[in-house]
């Protein structure tokens, strides 16, 4: 009996795994592809594969991450399609050739990496979602040009685990079935230092303007690529491989 539990297990696992709260999602049935509007007819949409033959030298000095050195309470939403990892405080990016602060909005993962460069493509990416500071919130923000501003770190695959992301996957498992626990937020053990999740090298990064990669995929994003990388281990990384839709 032992391979039947085992069977319809798999079945239900991936029965869950594959709902969408609201439509679309990462599979072919409701994959990029089908998405619609923007998302198919835009002129600068994201990710993209930065080549480096493609790239222009600029000097627009390095990012800065204000506040990202202080300890913040956090709490982790599994939202249907990604992990999100919400501050209870105010960090702010500037600098990288940005006229005005951008706060944090929320972090969240990608695993298998959106963006690619020379086609070589990680397994986890970060996304750091800022918006001009100028507008309230996220939302108000989401309805004028280059409002927002997200930062993207890399991660590649290493022999030892990541101990910073510990404690956010620990916080993940938690919410990994979103039709049971969608909207709950779990509080991350401890406290969260945002500047781990960012590479020592502030000064390397590749900038474009896109998109966000995600419905309705509005074309109002300043993107910065991190150069250099983070590491995450095998295991961390398959250890997520349930929560992607
Ligand atoms: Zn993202």
């Amino acid at each position: 009996m032992q391979w039947l539990i085992t069977l319809v297990f798999l079945i239900l696992g991936i029965h869950v795994t594959l709902q969408s709260p609201d439509g679309w999602g990462y599979t072919d049935k409701h994959g990029p592809k089908t998405w619609e509007g923007i998302c198919q007819l835009g002129t600068r949409q994201s990710p993209i594969d930065i080549v480096d033959d493609d790239t222009l030298e600029a000097d627009l000095g390095p990012l800065e991450f204000i506040k990202y050195d202080h300890l913040y309470n956090a709490t982790v939403t599994n939202n249907g399609h990604t992990i999100q990892v919400a501050l209870k405080g105010q960090p702010l990016l500037s600098g990288g050739g940005l006229e005005t602060n951008y706060q944090l909005d929320q972090m969240h993962f990608h695993w298998e990496a959106e963006h690619t460069i020379n086609g070589y493509r990680d397994p986890l990416e970060l996304h750091l979602v800022h918006y001009n500071k100028k507008y309230n919130n996220f939302t108000t923000a989401l309805k004028h040009e280059n409002s927002i501003s997200v930062v993207a770190v890399l991660f590649e695959k290493s022999e030892v685990d990541n101990k910073h992301l510990q404690p956010i996957i620990d916080a993940a498992k938690q919410v990994s079935n979103w039709e049971l626990k969608s909207k709950i937020d779990i509080d991350v053990q401890g406290t969260v230092l945002p500047t781990l999740f960012i590479p020592a090298d502030r000064t390397m990064y590749y900038r474009y303007d896109g998109s966000l990669t995600t419905p309705t995929c509005q074309e109002i994003v300043t993107w910065f690529i991190m150069t250099e990388k983070l590491p995450v281990s095998v295991s961390q990384v398959s250890n997520q491989l349930v929560l992607t839709f």
